[in-house]
């Protein structure tokens, strides 16, 4: 099977099996080997390596990454690919393509199956309609990650870096600086792919920490804390968090806590610093223990 990763080869897949893009899976097909060249160099993997590939496509990356790991394990929902990969990738002996959709693959059996005690590399061009469950799934997964190369929407690559104070600041920022140091690779441009995306894209390199920057006593509780938080964004935190139902403390606790950490319990969750949260959820901890299971009356 010759090489894709051009549009001549892409456009000749298609056709030989009469394949129609499915807008609703976010299929937006890379056709430049410049590219794909970057993400796979940017990842670092080598032959030692088990990588995940989430959204195959039609095989072009993952092409690439056999070439340069030890075993791919590559997630496609689109039953009507399967054939084609079946094809494209069958001068491959180390790939594994598993028909699924990637929010219900257990990954950490996966992980345990074929990661021979390194930690898993993800490289994937992402559906970008569920970018944020799919990074967010990986984390909470508990599989050993060493890195999750991927390419995202412009606008989400932003939010993974921003800091307080900025709108795009949220949930997603504070998850992906506690897991990870996140690191822009490329900006790419939607001629990169077939079809075409409406939107700008960026590969950005995920590195997770051995050890996170902050040091949260109960990780769960913090990101309850965030989630209630952001789901109320122009609310106060004292307002956020009293009225989350997945949470028991009261207004009156939370504003001890703010007090207590020196700020203001007009304060947003959008202006607290990643720190700031963990030092929120240690000193509530502290104050009144983990209250996040099922709403007490007030
Ligand atoms: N990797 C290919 C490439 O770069 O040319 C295709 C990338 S395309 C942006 C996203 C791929 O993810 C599509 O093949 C799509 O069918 C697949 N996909 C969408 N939702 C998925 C899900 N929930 N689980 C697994 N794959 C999914």
């Amino acid at each position: 099977m010759a090489a894709l990763g051009t549009p001549k080869s892409t456009i000749e897949i298609l056709q030989k099996y009469g394949f129609n893009f499915q807008k609703k899976y976010g299929q937006n097909f890379l056709i430049d080997s410049h590219i794909l060249e970057k993400i796979v160099q940017a990842s670092g993997i080598t032959k030692e390596d088990f990588v995940l590939e989430i959204g195959p496509g039609i095989g072009t990356m993952t092409q690439y990454l056999a070439e340069n790991a030890r075993e791919v394990v590559a997630v496609e929902i689109d039953r009507a690919l399967i054939p084609i990969l079946e094809d494209t990738l069958s001068d491959y002996q180390n790939v594994t393509v598993i028909h699924e959709d990637i929010l219900k693959v257990d990954i950490k059996k996966l992980a345990e199956e074929k990661g021979a005690d390194r930690p898993v590399k993800v490289v994937a061009n992402l559906p970008y309609y569920i970018t944020t469950p799919i990074i967010m799934g990986l984390f909470e997964s508990r599989i050993p990650l060493h890195s999750i190369t991927v390419m995202v929407q412009k606008e989400v690559a932003d939010r993974m870096q921003v800091g307080p104070g900025t709108k795009d600041y949220g949930a997603l920022s504070l998850a992906v600086q506690y897991y990870t140091k996140p690191e822009v690779v490329l900006q790419v441009s939607p001629t990169c792919f077939m079809p075409k995306p409406k939107v700008g894209s960026t590969v950005i390199k995920l590195t997770c920490h051995q050890n996170p920057p902050v040091k949260a006593e109960d990780e769960k509780l913090m990101f309850s804390l965030i989630r209630a938080s952001f789901n109320q964004r122009r609310k106060t935190l004292v307002n956020g968090i009293g009225n989350a139902q997945n949470l028991r403390y009261t207004k009156e606790q939370v504003a001890a806590a703010l007090e207590k950490l020196g700020l203001p319990s007009t304060i947003r969750g959008e202006e607290l610093t990643l720190n700031q949260f963990a030092e929120l959820s240690n000193m509530l901890y502290l104050l009144t223990g983990n209250c996040t299971y099922g709403k007490l009356e007030k």
